[in-house]
């Protein structure tokens, strides 16, 4: 969809040459713009408070470098980041992802996005994002710990538990949040609140592992819910097999789905009678899930290389749960063709603008934006905050309680915007325009900041 009103066009424009090359934080800007480019018209002062620009740019990057040394010795050199995206809400709150992907522009998306989704929960949360272009894969306990503790000596300048409090992301899950803050506490002394998904041993949540992907099936069955549906026999397809994608696919199993299909990095994997995900987790080498052996054990199940996402698979609902742009418009459609009807994201971003378009053009087909539907781990992160605060360790019957208020909340927000706003069922554009009602009122509250 263009951009319309000369406001979202202008301040795309000025983006775009800024930042040519920073194509997930421009693509993420384009589709936030979409989404509130039709209220432009009655916000004429939006324009002159530079509404837009102060919402879409970061208060603050913070780039450094990573030395460290590997088992042989070998010195390497790794970027590191922080984008302290917004602070109307609360202190800057987002994981870090250590991936080889990693840049600033996809830091930029990631903070951006952030934002909006902390404003969906309701809590006190900034927002912020970070991580390094280090990966994980393949290296030993002993080289993730030295790399850890390198990041955390730059980064613990920049954060602290009423600043900016860092949690995981893609290749950063408890035992490197250990690591990060064993690191600083040496440095800065204790202090609980400073990051959260800790290790329960290290203060951490009960709950905080499981709560996005947990989130994520309780966002589905309320949006199941509004059209008189359960999750009961449904066929779901689910990609990625780490913190989100496993526990999504437990719930989705204890709820009566069948997950008829996982994928991962190596490939996709794909059982009609549905995928036994005790076995399948038992198959973790590494750190990962070996998908190919499934077979071994499964027989009949078919292991292919090709994406989940391209492969003519009969299912309901599709939970992409691993990273951005995985699902592009060809996909889209592949998924429409085989009967998929509700899509949620686990993952940030994970279909690209064409295939955001596909679905928004699709009768059939209703699904639900990440920055609503995979809020439930920054949530559960928020709690942790509070127990933090509190010296309080809370049970996990109580936290995941919170966790399904919240993700309904998060809901009800979302369906009253697309009331209001005369949206149908385009919860992705429901989910923009509430988060932007919400951050517009604190920077109006706050002044020229
Ligand atoms: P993990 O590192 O635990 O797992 C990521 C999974 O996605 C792995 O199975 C990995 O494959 C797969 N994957 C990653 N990159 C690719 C790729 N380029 N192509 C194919 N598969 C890929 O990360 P999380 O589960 O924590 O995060 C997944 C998504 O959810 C990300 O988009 C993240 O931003 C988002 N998210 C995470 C939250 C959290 O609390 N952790 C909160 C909100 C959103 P393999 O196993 O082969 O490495």
């Amino acid at each position: 969809m263009l951009l319309n009103h000369h406001y979202t066009k202008q301040v795309y424009d000025q983006l775009a040459k800024r930042y040519p090359y920073q194509r997930e934080y421009l693509q993420a800007v384009h589709a936030f713009l979409e989404a509130v480019d039709p209220i432009m018209a009655s916000k004429p002062t939006y324009q002159k408070q530079a509404i837009l620009e102060r919402l879409v740019t970061p208060e603050r990057i913070i780039s450094f470098r990573v030395p460290w040394m590997d088992d042989q010795g070998q010195v390497h050199l790794n970027q590191g980041y922080r984008v302290q995206h917004s602070s109307l809400l609360g202190p800057y709150k987002g994981g870090l992802r250590f991936d080889a992907s990693v840049n600033e522009g996809i830091m930029k998306f990631l903070a951006f996005e952030q934002t909006l989704k902390n404003a969906l929960t309701g809590l006190p949360l900034g927002a912020g994002k970070g991580g390094s272009d280090f990966s994980p894969q393949g290296r030993s306990d002993q080289e993730i710990m030295r790399f850890c503790q390198s990041f955390m000596t730059e980064l613990s300048h920049h954060i602290n538990e009423k600043l900016d409090v860092p949690a995981g992301d893609i290749g950063v899950g408890e035992r490197e949040i250990g690591y990060l803050y064993g690191q600083y506490k040496r440095l800065k002394g204790v202090e609980l609140g400073a990051l959260t998904g800790k290790p329960i041993q290290a203060n951490g949540s009960l709950g905080r592992r499981q709560a996005t992907g947990y989130g994520l099936i309780y966002f589905l069955e309320a949006m199941l819910a509004a059209d008189k549906k359960t999750l009961e026999g449904q066929r779901l397809l689910i990609s990625g097999t780490g913190n989100v994608g496993l526990h999504a696919a437990l719930k989705a199993q204890e709820k009566g789905g069948l997950v008829v299909a996982l994928s991962n990095r190596s490939g996709s994997l794909y059982d009609p009678e549905g995928l036994d995900l005790d076995c399948l987790t038992s198959l973790k080498e590494g750190g990962r899930i070996n998908l190919a052996a499934y077979k071994g054990h499964y027989p009949q199940a078919d292991f292919s290389t090709a994406s989940i996402w391209a492969r003519p698979i009969e299912a309901e609902i599709a939970l992409p749960c691993a990273t951005q742009n995985e699902i592009d418009a060809q996909m889209a459609q592949n998924l429409i063709d085989h009967g998929v009807h509700y899509l949620a994201e686990g993952a940030n971003m994970p279909l690209n603008l064409d295939a955001q378009h596909v679905f928004n053009q699709a009768k059939t087909m209703t699904w639900a934006p990440g920055k609503a539907s995979n809020a439930g781990g920054v949530a559960v992160s928020g709690l942790e905050m509070s127990q933090n605060a509190m010296r309080q360790s809370w049970s996990l019957d109580q936290v995941d309680q919170e966790l399904q208020t919240i993700m309904h909340q998060i809901f009800d927000t979302c369906q009253a915007a697309c009331q209001d706003y005369q949206l149908g069922k385009n919860y992705a554009a429901g989910a923009d325009l509430a988060a932007f009602n919400q951050v517009v009122a604190a920077i109006e509250a706050q002044g020229l900041v």
